[in-house]
């Protein structure tokens, strides 16, 4: 669904079975610092494992909140697959050679717990913050020189550590000099796509008087990839015929969101042939549903909620369900707006925006371009704002592969953590419903 070009990437095999290099470019120096006198302590609260199946950006996933992240504790069965067809290498066989993470796996230091996530196999492990830093700062060192830094009486930690680190197989050994430079990590500097917006919403509620069709039929200018058409009031399915437009133009995939009615079931939306007539169409989501359930049909995916949403402020809600554990998101959160870069929104009443949710407007769509509008000074503003700069989540662990949300940000500062997200940092721990309301004063509607 995401094919976005990347400058320093290049392709990983989605064969989960093999780790090969992913380039070989010259190695940059990393610096050891070294933590003296310092215990080591096993942490047991990495033995969380998180399987996440998410699409890159997934903007429309922060407007309902049901969970489509499989939580599960399921270590040993994935370890069991890939040790089956790979042996384990042996720490003591290897315990003077350079040790290496993997170029396809990447830790996020947090200020509780560090995570390495592992977007090859779709897989995120929590690690103790001490192990995060052994593998930030020491590569380049042996497993013998580690137990020098760090002491004797760390031995029997690190050897925990590193059992862990191959089981999954996360490092590997250098056999000799050359192979220090021939596996340099992959360089998340620059993210780069051709679009000149990738990513269009578009609001339509009771008051709206724009045509959906002006709109689309501008998508072939910008270059634009997904579009997410959002209803807060009831719609007869033959409305969407305006998604011919998308004919001939980049548009990979369409979300629509719109208000359940009691012929809406499975059965009648498959009888309604939408992916024959719009082969971009990948989901309905439909609200205010009797219950929660997910259809898939033909790649179409049918999904039922009984949340109620009812404006634009619904919008800009994280939790797991807003992470993407893939290259492109993680590229993505160093120097950009995971939410907002290359985003375009037209409000219900015709406003273009950078997000439907925000106050900001470029002009009218009865009256000015898209072309326009996104030419236009601050147009751009937030598409910079990177998780590093923002407070609270610059020492989150999830910061690279979490979305973001500069629509509602706690007291209303450009660079605050976003209002909505259920997550605290600083003790490791989600928040309830009730307790964010209560935080936040916010308005979360089941
Ligand atoms: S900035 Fe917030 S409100 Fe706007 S689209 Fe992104 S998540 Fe939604
Ligand atoms: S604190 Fe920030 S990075 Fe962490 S989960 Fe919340 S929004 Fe995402």
């Amino acid at each position: 669904m995401n094919h976005h070009s990347f400058i320093g990437l290049e392709t990983v095999s989605s064969d989960v079975a093999l780790r090969l290099p992913l380039s070989f470019r010259k190695l940059s120096e990393s610096k050891a610092s070294p933590v003296e006198g310092q215990i080591l302590h096993f942490n047991p609260i990495y033995q969380g494992y998180i399987n996440l199946h998410q699409s890159y950006r997934p903007i429309s996933k922060m407007f309902t909140d049901a969970p489509r992240v499989v939580a599960t504790s399921n270590v040993t069965e994935k370890v069991a697959t890939t040790s089956s067809q790979y042996k384990m290498l042996s720490l003591a066989e290897n315990s003077h050679k350079p040790f290496r993470l993997f170029s396809a796996c990447f830790i996020t230091q947090g200020h509780t717990r560090s995570l390495i996530s592992d977007p090859q196999r779709e897989a995120i492990y929590f690690v103790p913050v001490i192990l995060g830093e052994i593998l930030t700062k020491n590569q380049g060192l042996s497993f013998t020189q580690l137990v020098e830094k760090y002491g004797e009486a760390n031995r029997s930690h690190l050897v925990e550590y590193f059992e862990f680190l191959l089981e999954r197989q996360l490092i590997f050994f250098l056999e000799d000099d050359w192979e220090q430079s021939a596996f340099p990590a992959l360089d998340l500097s620059a993210y780069e796509s051709a679009p000149v917006i990738e990513h269009l919403i578009l609001d339509i509620g009771q008051d709206t008087n724009y045509d959906p069709r002006i709109v689309l039929e501008q998508l072939k200018e910008l270059g634009v990839f997904h579009v997410e058409i959002r209803y807060y009031t009831s719609v007869s399915l033959d409305k969407l015929s305006y998604l011919e437009a998308l004919k001939d133009t980049m548009v990979k995939s369409v979300e629509v969101l719109l208000p359940y009615q009691t012929d809406y079931t499975p059965e009648f939306i498959k009888a309604q042939k939408l992916r024959e007539k719009y082969p971009w169409l990948l989901q309905i989501t439909f609200f205010d549903a009797p219950e929660a359930q997910e259809v898939k049909e033909q790649h179409l995916l049918l999904s039922y909620t009984p949340q109620t949403v009812s404006s634009a402020q619904h919008c800009g809600k994280i939790g797991y369900w807003a992470f993407a554990n893939d290259l492109p998101m993680i590229t993505l959160n160093q120097s950009h707006n995971s939410c907002l870069y290359k985003t375009m929104g037209i409000d219900e009443n015709g406003f273009i925006k950078n997000c439907p949710s925000m106050q900001e407007n470029f002009g009218h769509i009865n009256n000015t371009s898209l072309t326009e509008a996104v030419a236009k000074p601050g147009f751009r503003k937030h598409w910079n704002t990177h998780k590093a700069q923002i407070e609270v989540c610059k020492i989150c662990e999830f910061r690279d592969i979490c979305s973001d949300c500069r629509a509602y940000t706690q007291n209303d500062d450009p660079y605050g953590k976003p209002l909505k997200c259920g997550y605290d940092p600083y003790v490791g721990e989600w928040i309830t419903n009730t307790q964010l309301i209560e935080q936040t004063n916010l308005t979360i509607t089941q």
